[in-house]
């Protein structure tokens, strides 16, 4: 059995400008791939990730490195340009995203996992998991309007497998150098390689990629969990 994407539209969640590359790039080339609509909101504008030598208008580079990476998988891009650190699941932020999921239209989210490791991470989860009930609200007013249904919800591996038990695995073989491409578009964290506080990310992605295939049994594979809550859970 194979998952189709065919004529979903998804959207995924993340707090940084490289995350993505990470936990689900593979799924949303996959998912274009069956012709699906595929988007990203990446709530920071990265200002946190200054390599040893700083770069000056850090948030504007990083805004120029995922546009970038973007283009290459054919997905639209919204930012909430928040400062790395400070993101909070409070209401100016919930009704933001609320906005963006009512401007895209998603028929599936993907979104951090509420026990990853980042404090950015875990508020981007609470987040978007807010913003996939209050999308299709009427009693949650922003500029557009609300959607028939609510989006499914799914959450994405962790950084490193750390505690996170797969719900499912998505076969991304075939599309790992197409990751690698995207995360080469991040200059300015591969500059942060050296650095003895910074793992590789490069090294980190293709080894997650290749371990969640090799659990799943084929090459490469992203790992997720459905979360099953009201109006968010599915029948497959
Ligand atoms: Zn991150």
């Amino acid at each position: 059995m194979r998952l189709h994407f065919g004529s979903e539209r998804v959207l995924t969640v993340v707090a940084h400008p490289d995350d993505a590359e990470l936990f689900c790039a593979g799924t949303l080339a996959r998912a274009k791939a069956d012709g699906a609509a595929i988007a990203i909101a990446v709530l920071c504008n990265g200002d946190g990730g200054q390599p040893h030598k700083p770069i000056r208008n850090l948030a504007a580079v990083r805004r120029r490195e995922m546009d970038a990476a973007a283009r290459l998988l054919g997905a639209e891009l919204y930012c909430g340009n928040i400062s790395d650190g400070t993101l909070a699941d409070d209401r100016p932020v919930r009704l933001l995203l609320t906005e963006v999921y009512r401007q895209f239209r998603p028929t599936l989210v993907l979104a951090h996992s509420p026990t990853d490791y980042h404090v950015d991470h875990r508020a981007a989860s609470a987040l978007a998991e807010a913003a996939s009930w209050f999308c299709s609200s009427r009693g949650q007013k922003t500029k557009s309007s609300p959607l028939p249904a609510s989006p499914a919800l799914w959450w994405m591996d962790t950084m490193n497998m750390i505690g996170f038990d797969p719900g499912f695995y998505v076969d991304i073989s075939g599309f790992t150098p197409l990751k690698e491409k995207m995360l080469a578009c991040h200059r300015s964290q591969m500059a942060r390689s050296g650095d003895s506080s910074f793992s590789p990310l490069l090294d980190l992605m293709l080894l997650q990629a290749h371990a969640r295939g090799m659990q799943a049994g084929v090459a490469a594979a992203e790992a997720f969990r459905a979360y099953h809550a009201f109006k968010r859970a599915r029948a497959w």
